[in-house]
């Protein structure tokens, strides 16, 4: 299958003669499955990005992030399912479009630049077809992007590993491709170089209109980058939605667990509530007598020093307190009643700036309705 023999399907069309809500997405993939021998790497994954759009495919290692990323640029042949850039199918029903022929741009985590070309070379090299003076204007203007205009002329190897993955993300923006697809591309980066390149990535995508997707297992990360989210759990995207929406309403204990640590308390529903040694929290309509497992954000548990002996809320005590810059984290120690309520329970919670009371001291515990999650016991962890 050449360029020549794209097939169109359904929603194809010029973006500008249709409705913007008919604009087909610039990357749609649909039913897509695909094994390495016995192990199904994905299993009936549907993902598009719309232009402009950054959509970060979330999860941990192993779940199929990067061969979702690889079938979209044609690295890895489909098995099963279609891809389509800019609604023509490329992949799938019979098509099977080269990877240079998709105008896609790449960065991977093992991103190869050419040894015998310097870091100028590098980043016009797939600027073919272009009048020289624009390529090398376009070159310097990429590498002013990602902060790299003072070595143009230095080789690879005279780099460091992260300004060797900015020239990577140079290279795949240069030619303005319409889709681009990033797989972990910051992770050679220390924090603060990593927040700048990122910070200045974000702004390059949205102002160039390209689509974005990009595979992370860094909710901070995704967070930060995407306009929606798909968290991935063993082939299969398990959630997906905005940032705000996957946060404030997990679909299960493991998307919770994924956007930072939770306390975990395994419960049971007594009439509409579970009484937990933190409160009682609705159930969340889930019937009397139902075995649950009670998620808490660690942002979610507000806690007061008593000053006095007496409070009808749960008390514990402070084992620990840690300063983790912009927050605070304590660590809990919740006791029993000695019978239904009898075990220790342990809790964390994170307090905005500096907080630290003393070991053993005496606080009063609530929870924030708004980041306590209450799921049926058994699921995803
Ligand atoms: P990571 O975050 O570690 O990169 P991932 O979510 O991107 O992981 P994939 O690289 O897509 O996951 O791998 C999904 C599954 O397929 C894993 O079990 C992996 O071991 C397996 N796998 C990936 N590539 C191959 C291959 N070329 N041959 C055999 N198995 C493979």
């Amino acid at each position: 299958m050449t360029a020549s023999t794209l097939q169109p399907i359904s929603q194809a069309g010029a973006p500008d003669a249709v409705p913007r809500s008919r604009v087909p997405p610039a990357l749609a993939m649909t039913g897509i499955r695909h094994a390495y021998g016995p192990v199904q790497a994905v299993d009936g994954v549907d993902v598009s990005v719309a232009p402009g759009e950054v959509v970060c495919l979330l999860g941990p290692s192993g779940c199929g992030k990067t061969t979702i990323l690889r079938l979209a640029a044609g690295l890895e042949d489909i098995q099963e399912g279609e891809v389509a850039l800019d609604g023509q199918r490329v992949a799938g029903g019979g098509a099977n479009l080269a990877p240079e022929k998709r105008g896609v741009g790449l960065v991977f985590q093992d991103y190869a630049l050419f040894p015998h070309l310097d870091v100028l070379g590098n980043v016009t090299f797939g600027l073919t077809g272009w009048p020289t003076g624009d390529r090398i204007a376009r070159g310097v203007e990429v590498l002013e992007m990602v902060g790299l205009e003072d070595m143009a002329k230095a080789f690879p190897h005279e780099l460091s590993g992260g300004q060797q993955q900015r020239v990577a993300l140079a290279r795949a923006l240069a030619p303005k491709p319409r889709v681009v697809l990033l797989d972990e591309p910051y992770s050679g980066l220390d924090a603060r170089l990593r927040d700048r390149v990122r910070d200045e990535v974000l702004h390059i995508l949205k102002s160039s209109g390209s689509a974005c997707l990009m595979v992370t297992h860094d909710s901070e990360e995704a967070m930060f980058m995407a306009d929606r989210i798909a968290v991935m759990r063993d082939g299969r995207i398990v959630q997906q939605g905005s940032p705000a929406e996957l946060y404030c309403a997990p679909a299960d204990a493991f998307v919770a667990a994924f956007f930072g640590e939770v306390n975990l308390i395994e419960g049971q529903v007594e009439g509409d509530s579970v009484k937990t040694l933190a409160g009682t929290v609705a159930a969340n309509g889930l019937a009397d007598g139902t075995p649950v497992s009670v998620v808490i954000r660690p942002e979610g548990v507000r806690i007061q020093i008593l000053s006095d002996g007496f409070t009808r809320d749960p008390c514990g005590e402070v084992e620990q307190a840690r300063l983790l810059g912009r927050t605070s984290l304590i660590h809990l120690t919740m006791r029993g009643d000695g019978a239904r309520l009898g075990e220790t329970l342990h809790l964390h919670a994170r307090v905005p700036g500096v907080f630290l009371p003393r070991p053993g001291t005496r606080v009063r515990v609530s929870v924030d309705p708004g980041q306590t999650f209450v799921f049926p016991a058994g699921g995803p962890k």
